[in-house]
Formats: C-alpha cells, sequence, structure tokens
C-alpha cells in the first residue's frame, strides 16, 4: 500500500480518528517492534488529547527481544502500559484485553460504585499503514473481517467488534502517517517493507541497511552472506559498499567484467532482511 500524505489528507485522517474518540475508552497505538520511532506519528498526543493509551509493539517475532524488553521498560518509566505481541501468530494478543482492563480500572470502578454494570471496554486501533492494523483486528476477533478503509465517499456504520465479553473495537482503525521530514525515518520503513519502493531506490535503501546493520548486527550479517571483513568505519560510505560488493560476489550477482550487480545484491539484502532471515532485528533503541 502506498498512500501520498499532504496536509489535507493528514487533517482528514486526524479528524477521522478525533471523531471516533467520542465512541471509545482507550486508544490502541499499534507500533511496529522493530523500529517503534520511526512508526510513530509525531502527532499522536495531540491527537489522542489526554483519551488513555495502551502500547502495542507488533511484529515483535521479527525484533530483537532484547530491545522489544527495553522499548516495553521505556515505555513503563514513561507512564505507559505496553505489550509486544505478534499478530500473526496471536502470540500475546491476549493480554490486550486485559492490560485495556488495567488501565480503566479507576473508570471500572466508579461504574460499579454507582451500581452500573460495567460494560464492555471500547477501544480503536491506530497506527501507520502496514503496522498490522487490519491482522491484529482479525486476531482480536478470531475472525477474517472484512475491512473497509476510510474512504471519502463511501459511508458506512461503525460496527463494534467483539473480543471476548469484555473488550469491543471499532472495525475500522484510525490510520496514522508517519514522521516524513526526517530522512531516515523514511528510510528505516522502508527497509522494513512499509514504504513501496518506487518512493525510495533500491539500492540507497540496501545501503542504508547495511549501513545500520553493518554496526549492531554485524555477527548475523558476516554469518548469513560469509564475509570475513567488517567495515572499519560503518560511517564511511565506500566501506558500506565494499560491504555490498561483497554480499554481492558471494551471491553469485555479477555483471559483466566480473563487477557486482548492486540492484540484484540490493534486491537479495532487502528480502532477506524482511523475511527474518538476517535474524531478529531491531533498528532504534529507546532514547536514553
Ligand atoms: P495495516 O496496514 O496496518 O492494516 O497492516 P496489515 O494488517 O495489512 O499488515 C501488514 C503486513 O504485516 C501483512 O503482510 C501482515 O501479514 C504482516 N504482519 C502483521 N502483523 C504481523 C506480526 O505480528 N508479525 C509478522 N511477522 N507479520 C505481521
Amino acid at each position: 500500500m502506498t498512500i501520498q500524505w499532504f496536509p489535507g489528507h493528514m487533517t482528514r485522517a486526524k479528524r477521522q480518528i478525533q471523531d471516533k474518540l467520542k465512541l471509545i475508552d482507550l486508544a490502541i497505538e499499534l507500533l511496529d517492534a522493530r523500529v517503534p520511532l520511526s512508526s510513530r506519528n509525531p502527532m499522536i498526543e495531540e491527537i489522542l488529547n489526554g483519551k488513555p493509551r495502551l502500547i502495542v509493539l507488533n511484529k515483535s517475532d521479527l525484533a530483537d527481544p532484547r530491545t522489544t524488553e527495553q522499548w516495553m521498560a521505556y515505555f513503563a518509566s514513561e507512564g505507559h502500559e505496553c505489550v509486544a505481541v505478534d499478530s500473526s501468530t496471536g502470540t500475546r494478543v491476549g493480554e490486550i484485553p486485559m492490560k485495556a482492563k488495567e488501565i480503566l480500572h479507576e473508570k471500572i470502578a466508579r461504574q460499579a460504585a454507582k451500581g452500573m454494570n460495567p460494560r464492555a471496554v471500547r477501544g480503536l486501533i491506530v497506527g501507520i499503514p502496514n503496522v498490522g492494523k487490519s491482522t491484529l483486528i482479525n486476531r482480536l476477533a478470531g475472525r477474517n473481517i472484512a475491512l473497509t478503509g476510510d474512504r471519502p465517499g463511501i459511508t458506512k456504520g461503525q460496527q463494534w467488534i467483539k473480543v471476548g465479553t469484555e473488550m469491543e473495537l471499532l472495525d475500522t482503525p484510525g490510520i496514522l502517517w508517519p514522521k516524513f521530514e526526517d530522512e531516515l525515518v523514511g528510510y528505516r520503513l522502508a527497509m522494513i517493507g512499509s514504504i513501496r519502493e518506487q518512493v525510495l531506490n533500491v539500492d540507497d535503501i540496501a545501503f542504508f541497511a547495511v549501513r545500520e546493520l553493518a554496526g549492531r548486527y554485524w555477527n548475523t550479517l558476516a554469518e548469513r552472506y560469509e564475509l570475513d571483513a567488517p567495515p572499519k568505519d560503518a560511517a564511511d560510505s565506500e566501506e558500506i559498499v565494499r560491504v555490498m560488493e561483497d554480499i554481492g560476489r558471494r551471491r553469485g550477482c555479477l555483471i559483466s567484467g566480473g563487477r557486482v550487480d548492486l540492484e540484484k545484491t540490493s534486491g537479495i539484502i532487502l528480502r532477506d532482511l524482511r523475511a527474518g532471515k538476517l535474524g531478529r532485528i531491531t533498528l532504534e533503541a529507546p532514547p536514553y
């Protein structure tokens, strides 16, 4: 999915979410566990305007488990409840309704004190494209639901999806946009396959990927492609291109004159990275 976000689209998306906020008790902010910063909407606080929030790190099956632990601790230190899940298999997804109830326990207790029967907690999933919103909704619902996006001109009544007996979700997630102004954010999202390659050049994305991996995940890279010479300086572009060429030679990506076909090599690196063949990788650590 490629969405071109313009100021008008952002305003509309923000309004669509804000309209839904009136219907819900809490927002479920879905982030990609591999890039919790880059998959975050820069205006999330402002958009949610104080609405209780549960942070869910999705695709944790592809992320470095140690860094995911650090992120959980970081969000907790910031006063947020957080769960790390894998929506594709459902691992730990069951914790979401439990955490939601925990976040709203005071409200629920107040209702009970007034003699009201506490109703199911009502939630809305929000996140940038491709972070796994539809997959998570289907997983929580326990069945496949045909999700229609918010499209102008199509009016559709909101449907509540039951998640067990204690939670209900709006069937249409809130779609947010990432922080485009930062070039690195764009490249990181492209690396994990969240931005289509028509927008950014494959060679450039792979270059960024190798540069990032050569620092923190050199051993994984070296093992996968049988490399023996780490870059002397990961900030040196020529060194990174040299590593890419080594990978290309190992994979037989050669063109006339024995030169390395960098485009083909780049394709291989990105496919491996996105398929988890370079191991469980997180590109962003908590900011402390
Ligand atoms: P949406 O645009 O936010 O609704 O994202 P989708 O639900 O369409 O998911 C985007 C892609 O990510 C799909 O190919 C999903 O199969 C995949 N996906 C979603 N959640 C997970 C997860 O937890 N782990 C893995 N490995 N893949 C996931």
